[in-house]
């Protein structure tokens, strides 16, 4: 039996770790939404377990890198195993130097689950949870917003909601839905992935044996904050595959020759690689986030970390539609975020490649996802146009020391769902900002850019500004002539 329908702004469909940033980002913004998952218990897998550092970035804001950070570890060095079973160790991260502008330049691992209990956990601290047991099976939608049906263990639910993310991963309802087309291709590639115990094996290091050979390849990934490992193993494109300990411990005793036992399989999944991209991101006012958009092979660990970048950058455009009734910059999502993810694919891809022809799996800055810029989005505004650093790109930390003579970074001030402006030496009066705080740096301004790596990092002279938005990346950087510009953007 169908009930009256309830209303809520928007109707997030999916828990994953999309569906659960974006309840997250619209909770602390004080939108009205709901998260349904049809699942009726959280996942529990390892999955996408690498978090790059621009991820850990938005972590940071939203308040969660410090449990993530503490329940990861960084990626162990890479034991290779030749047939004569001599090894050798190798690091899979080539070094960067850490700097003030990138506080965060190492990959984690940690489980995909992890992931999701913390970011449930922040949920929780707004008053809000994701909807179990509760499966999007229908939906119209008007000009007056969209009418959603449910599948409970109660019955059918209706929701309205102005809008609806379909953030359901890479099998997506609300994409097949919509009608949207999902070009791409399958790699040719199945392989089994398993969170399994296995007493004995060192937890120091990754194990790789008849590495880059797609037919006899294993490898074991100890899992942080547990005693498991995750087994990655290629398997045959057709036939059933027994997941059961005792079929895989047969199974890697004889590509190895070892004489490893699996005792558990606490998860396990068997999948073919692919690389498709959605064809539109949005009908109306429907939406599509994360995987629902884009399916990536695991290489290089972008999946995840792309789908949490899109719900990070639909949060604050969806809130500002629904307070301010500005409904064009919800096309700057697929503007913005569509180009990102066909880079992404073409990285995964060739990251596959070099795998599958070289074998050794050592990931360059490419990875890091730090570089991503939205310069030449119609929301950006840069003038002059020859500036170091474009409106677009990411916007770089800083240390800098406050008027009261603490120090403290620029991170401190972004934190939190505003957009921020930067006033270097400013000899004009700044106007309040709707939506966003005002900083002066220079000698009498709230921001006492004592190391000068403000100036530095952002390329500025007396005058200039930054307009840096919600998500993290600069909105704007002109002169302070230009002042008037800045308030739509805010
Ligand atoms: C086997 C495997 C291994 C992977 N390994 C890696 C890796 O090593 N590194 C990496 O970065 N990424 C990896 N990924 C990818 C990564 O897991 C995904 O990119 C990530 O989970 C995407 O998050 P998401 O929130 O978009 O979608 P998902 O995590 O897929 O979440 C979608 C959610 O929507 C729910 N849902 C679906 N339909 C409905 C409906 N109609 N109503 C309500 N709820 C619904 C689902 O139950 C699910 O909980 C892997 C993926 C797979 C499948």
């Amino acid at each position: 039996m169908k009930t009256e329908p309830s209303r809520c702004d928007v109707l997030i469909c999916g828990a994953g770790p999309a569906g659960l940033v974006l309840a997250i980002d619209l909770a602390r913004r004080g939108v009205s939404a709901r998260l349904v998952e049809k699942l009726d218990r959280p996942f529990t897998g390892s999955r996408g377990k690498g978090i790059q550092p621009r991820t850990q970035e938005i972590f940071e804001d939203l308040g969660v890198i410090d449990h993530i950070i503490a329940r990861g570890a960084e990626y162990p060095p890479q034991r290779f195993y030749s047939a004569d079973g001599r090894f050798h160790d190798e690091s899979m991260v080539e070094p960067f130097e850490v700097t003030a502008e990138e506080p965060y330049h190492l990959a984690l691992v940690i489980p995909q689950s992890t992931t999701e209990g913390v970011l449930r956990a922040k949920l929780l601290e707004y008053g809000r949870a994701p909807e179990f047991a509760k499966e999007l099976t229908d939906f119209t939608q008007d000009a007056g917003g969209v009418q959603a049906t449910l599948r409970t263990p109660q019955g059918l639910e209706t929701v309205q909601a102005s809008y609806l993310v379909g953030c359901d991963g890479g099998r997506s309802f609300v994409r097949h839905h919509l009608g949207i087309d999902f070009p791409g291709k399958s790699l040719g590639i199945r392989a089994l992935t398993a969170d399994v115990r296995v007493p004995g094996l060192s937890r120091e290091v990754g194990h790789r044996w008849n590495d880059g050979d797609m037919t006899a390849q294993v490898g074991f990934d100890p899992l942080a904050g547990s005693d498991l490992f995750c087994l990655q193993v290629p398997v045959p494109l057709e036939g059933d595959v027994d997941l059961s300990a005792k079929n895989l411990t047969a199974l890697v005793r004889q590509r190895t020759g070892q004489a490893l036992t699996i005792t558990d399989v606490e998860w396990s999944s068997v999948f073919v690689m692919g690389a498709r991209l959605a064809a539109k991101y949005r009908v109306g006012r429907v939406f599509l986030c994360g995987d629902a958009a884009h399916v990536h092979p695991p290489t290089g660990g972008q999946g995840l970390n792309t789908s949490v970048q899109d719900a990070y950058n639909l949060g604050w455009k969806l809130a500002r539609a629904l307070e301010r009734g500005d409904e064009e910059i919800l096309a700057t999502y697929e503007e913005e975020r569509r180009p990102i993810a066909e880079s992404m694919l073409g990285l995964s891809q060739t990251i596959l490649d070099k795998e599958k022809e070289q074998g050794g799996r050592k990931r360059g800055r490419e990875v890091l996802q730090l570089d991503l810029s939205y310069a030449g989005s119609s929301i950006t505004v840069t003038e002059p146009a020859n500036r170091p650093l474009a409106a677009g790109d990411r916007a770089p930390d800083a240390p800098f020391t406050t008027a009261a003579g603490l120090p403290k970074r620029l991170f401190d001030v972004f934190r939190g769902p505003h957009s921020t402006l930067l006033a270097f030496e400013p000899s004009i009066e700044l106007k309040p900002l709707v939506g966003g705080q005002v900083y002066r740096i220079g000698e009498h301004g709230e921001i006492r850019d004592t190391q000068g790596a403000i100036a530095r990092s952002y390329g500025l002279a007396k005058g200039d500004l930054v307009l840096i938005r919600p998500d993290g990346y600069i909105g704007a950087i002109v002169p302070e002539s230009s002042f008037e510009r800045l308030s739509p953007l805010t």
